[in-house]
């Protein structure tokens, strides 16, 4: 089946945005020093249905880089590219149980495969972006991002500038992987376009639509555009549940029961497939880097929308 009806998703939507506004709880995240400055009180909540539906309340038009959550579409963009299994023997599909910076991430498989939902898998999975340079490849990803988003989206250039004076840790994640035999072009070329794709701005209701196009099989349900097959969907989705919320993807399968993906600017989408995407924002993280108000608002709407795909009613 799909969504509710539209009054009660109308409904549930409201409710979880007047049940969390006034949770104050996390810390905004300050390691990449732009992201300091995020609005800690803002919040936004949309669903979108696979039938173009768009439901939204709260602050869903507030612009944020899109960070980590780039890395599920990105993946099943090189996906589309290489073939499922193609993407999965270079880059690795398992989950770490690692938090999204760990370097350990790259040492647990025998292989060097890590997972394209922490940041050694990213890099890796965007150093395969095809092109002849770093300009085409640059390309691929934006606008493949785009087009899951249903518009032009745009680097913020001070968090861009911002992340890529402070990141030799990633550039380090890199350059292990490179001596490895698992980085798929120049090092230093990879974590930049890496470095730019996080800075993309998006808002909660572009999550949602994003989201709503991995639910619906690689179509936009609002611009009708084909992304990505559905094929590479369920790959991307399979990802998800593995490694979505770093370390803590097992408590969150558990309480949510749907794939979802968090990012460090205070971003969460969730997806729940055939039926839609739900986008949220609310700077304030919790310990592992994972929206607070995000969190609570999604399990709340996976609930009351009956989205938990473990339910058997
Ligand atoms: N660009 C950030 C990084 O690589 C993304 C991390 C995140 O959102 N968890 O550190």
């Amino acid at each position: 089946g799909q969504l509710p009806d539209p009054e009660r998703v109308t409904a549930i939507v409201n409710e979880a945005y007047e049940r969390y506004r006034g949770n104050d709880d996390g810390k905004v995240a300050d390691y990449i020093p732009a992201l300091a400055k995020s609005p800690r009180h803002q919040f936004g909540i949309c669903v979108a249905g696979v039938n173009g539906g768009v439901y939204e309340v709260g602050d869903t038009k507030q612009l944020f880089s899109i960070q980590s959550i780039s890395k599920p579409f990105v993946f099943a963009l090189v996906c589309q590219a290489l073939g499922g299994g193609e993407a999965r023997r270079k880059i690795g599909v398992n989950s770490t149980g690692l938090p999204f910076n760990s370097v350990m991430a790259i040492e647990l498989n025998e292989d060097r495969t890590m997972n394209p939902m922490v940041n050694a898998g990213a890099i890796a999975t965007t150093s395969l972006a095809p092109g002849a340079n770093a300009d085409e490849k640059w390309r691929f990803v934006r606008d493949g991002l785009s087009r899951f988003a249903g518009r032009q989206l745009d680097v913020d250039e001070e968090v861009y500038q911002s992340e890529a004076a402070t990141n030799q840790r990633n550039q380090g994640i890199a350059r292990l992987l490179y001596g490895y035999g698992r980085m798929y072009s120049d090092p230093e070329e990879a974590t930049d376009i890496y470095t730019r794709q996080c800075a993309l701005n998006i808002n909660a209701r572009d999550l949602a639509i994003m989201g709503a196009t991995l639910a619906d099989g690689g179509v936009n349900p609002v611009t009708g555009e084909r992304v990505v097959d559905a094929d590479r969907c369920k790959r991307a989705l399979a990802v998800l549940a593995t490694a979505g919320l770093y370390e803590q993807s097992g408590d969150w399968l558990y309480e949510v029961g749907l794939p979802g993906k968090s990012g460090v600017s205070g971003g969460l989408v969730t997806i729940s497939p055939g039926k839609g995407g739900c986008g949220t924002f609310a700077p304030p993280l919790d310990e592992a880097g994972n929206s607070v108000r995000g969190q609570l608002a999604t399990r709340y709407l996976s609930d009351r929308l009956g989205l938990n795909l473990f339910a058997s009613q």
